[in-house]
């Protein structure tokens, strides 16, 4: 069945015949429903590339330790040549190259089952079951009276549309991947006719989500004996919550329901940030800390007050509030630290000098780690999370999502995710010393 044959094509199979261009500056190679390509750029270690057929858009981020790049992408809607465009850009939006080509032909014999062609085609799609799996969605339904159709599914990193053929009875079932699609971004689904692209079924999905499972404690570690809380900011849902700014301040504050959204991703800050937590929580207990984290799942509201009543409660050495940041100037970009000053719980904590040290020395080891030289740590009585803990506590705004570099990195690099999480782990180990938890 042609359906089989796509899924050899998106499990990038088929490494038959190759038509290499050596005339370009990306060198590509082009298989049945493939295409691998490379390149280079001096200097970057990051590349970003957008393959373009008739029929399928893929998005990709690369990173490279010396500006050699290489990637490859399944191509699942080539049957027939089409044309090719594969963009290369650096992280600032920058197209470097642009190389266009013919894919190559899928010789298939297949065809659809025979039907019972007496049965009316139908306006409509029947008893549609799609399910969400992680990297793709599993599909069945039944459009009577048409024995073949185009399965379109879209999300912001990728669109292909596939033509399907009827089993018997007009049944159609398979299995779709998306790579490059991020979990819990929307991914539209759409049935149309194959010959007139009337509707015939729409709906929108959530991309599969799975936690990172948390790795065990290691029994030894140069963070023995650290309690350290992780609060992944927002979540899925927001309320509007109004409480008091600081426990001696009169002052009210109401949430702001919005979070930053990546430009270029579209990704969601409280998943940004929740994966990266996970990803926290595994490098600090590998080092022996204990850790604590507010959530693990975007399916839950966390209030403004529990976030410090969580670390509160646990007796957390230090917390770190994970966020991503937002600017209408989109050039703005780097690592921004605040703390708090005024709240009688932070004066218990430490004096402002003390205070800004420490948020220097989280913030120092991060820019060691990413490179990114911009940012600064900031006192603020703005933040209720700090203001009410009653331990070091540290708002981490990690980039700015306005920023497409930045998007890029926080939301598209686990390369990227993982420095800024090195850099946090060493921060808190310096910051164990500076208070005596553990040492040198
Ligand atoms: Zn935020």
């Amino acid at each position: 069945m042609k359906r089989l044959l796509i899924l050899l094509a998106m499990m990038l199979s088929l490494m038959i015949s190759s038509a290499l261009c050596e005339d370009s500056d990306v060198e590509v190679q082009l298989d049945a429903q493939h295409v691998a390509f490379s390149f280079a750029i001096e200097g970057e270690q990051y590349a970003y590339v957008q393959v373009t057929t008739e029929n399928d858009v893929g998005k990709q981020l690369l990173y490279s330790e010396n500006g050699q790049f290489s990637g490859a992408m399944a191509l699942p809607n080539c049957f027939e040549p089409s044309q090719l465009t594969i963009d290369v850009m650096k992280l600032n939006g920058r197209r470097v190259y642009r190389h266009t080509d013919k894919t190559v032909e899928v010789i298939s014999t297949d065809a659809a089952a025979p039907q019972d062609e007496s049965v009316r085609p139908a306006a409509k799609a029947y008893d549609v079951n799609i399910t969400m799996t992680d990297g793709g969605f599993d599909y069945s339904f039944n459009v009577p009276g048409r024995d073949e159709v185009f399965l379109r599914c879209k999300s912001a990193q990728e669109t292909h549309t596939f033509h399907l053929y009827a089993d018997k009875d007009y049944t159609y079932s398979g299995h779709v991947q998306m790579p490059f699609t991020f979990p819990y971004d929307t991914v539209t689904i759409t049935i149309l006719t194959a010959n007139s692209n009337h509707q015939l079924f729409k709906d929108t999905y959530t991309a599969h989500y799975t936690p990172l499972p948390a790795v065990n404690q290691a029994a030894a570690g140069r963070l023995k004996g650290v309690v350290v809380c992780i609060d992944p900011g927002h979540q899925e849902q927001t309320k509007e919550e109004t409480v008091r700014l600081a426990p001696n301040f009169k002052k009210t504050t109401t949430t702001t329901v919005g979070m930053a959204k990546g430009m270029v991703t579209n990704r969601r800050e409280s998943i940004v940030v929740l994966e990266i937590g996970l990803m926290l929580r595994n490098a600090l207990l590998k080092e022996g800390a204990t850790v604590i984290m507010t959530r693990e799942t975007q399916d839950i509201f966390v209030g403004m007050l529990e976030r410090a009543d969580i670390p509160n409660n646990a007796g957390a050495d230090f917390v770190l509030r994970l966020h991503c940041n937002n600017r209408a100037d989109e050039t703005v970009q780097g690592i921004a630290i605040y703390c708090p000053y005024q709240s009688s719980y932070a004066m218990e904590v430490a004096d402002e000098d003390t205070y800004r040290e420490m948020g220097n020395i989280l913030l120092s080891a991060m820019q060691e780690t990413t490179g990114q030289t911009k940012g600064k740590c900031t006192l603020s009585n703005n933040y209720v999370g700090n203001n009410w803990s009653k331990m070091p506590s540290f708002l981490v705004e990690m980039g700015y999502m306005s920023n497409r570099k930045e998007d890029l990195l926080m939301s598209a690099s686990p390369v990227y995710q993982q420095k800024l999480v090195d850099g946090m782990v060493e921060g808190i180990y310096e910051l164990s010393i500076m208070r005596g938890l553990i040492q040198e």
